[in-house]
């Protein structure tokens, strides 16, 4: 049995961070929990189906209280695949344009620390199971996507 789940675990760990897919896993074997480290922890959970704590990254919402975030997507249109696959393309050439020290790339920065401190890191929004600017702000903290004149730069 815990053959099979370190084969997948592995597979896992070459192709993607789906946190949905390494949850189960995590399930499967306690042992796992001792490479915590080798995992990508950033999940990103559609709000109304969260619990317990994260980092919002949505805007302004009055019947739920919630402070806009300065990673907000500014981009807007209508709730479906088409459309939120170009709002997630638009945010990140917008994120890729804004240089380290715009209020959106401080706030990356501190999601980092508290990724870097804890190992693990839940986002907020509204569009999950569709694509979400999320997934640009995860790649954001991992260091795959830079801010303008990164000296860093990965091509
Ligand atoms: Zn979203």
């Amino acid at each position: 049995m815990f053959v099979n789940v370190t084969a997948i675990f592995e597979i896992h760990i070459l192709t993607s961070c789906d946190w949905r897919k390494i949850d189960v896993i995590m399930v499967s074997s306690m042992d796992l929990n001792d490479k915590k480290e080798l995992f990508c922890l950033i999940e990103i959970k559609n709000f109304s189906r969260n619990k317990g704590p994260g980092e919002y990254i949505g805007r302004y919402n009055y019947f739920y209280k919630l402070k806009a975030s300065p990673l907000q997507n500014p981009f807007t249109g209508p709730i479906n695949l088409e459309s939120k696959l170009r709002l997630v393309e638009k945010f990140k050439k917008f994120i890729k344009s804004l240089p380290e020290e715009s209020p959106q790339w401080r706030e990356i920065r501190r999601l980092q620390r508290i990724y870097e401190d804890k190992r693990e890191l839940k986002l907020i929004c509204w569009c999950d199971p569709l694509p979400c600017h999320g997934e640009i702000i995860k790649s954001a903290i991992l260091g795959e996507i830079n801010p303008k004149d990164s000296k860093e730069k990965i091509v």
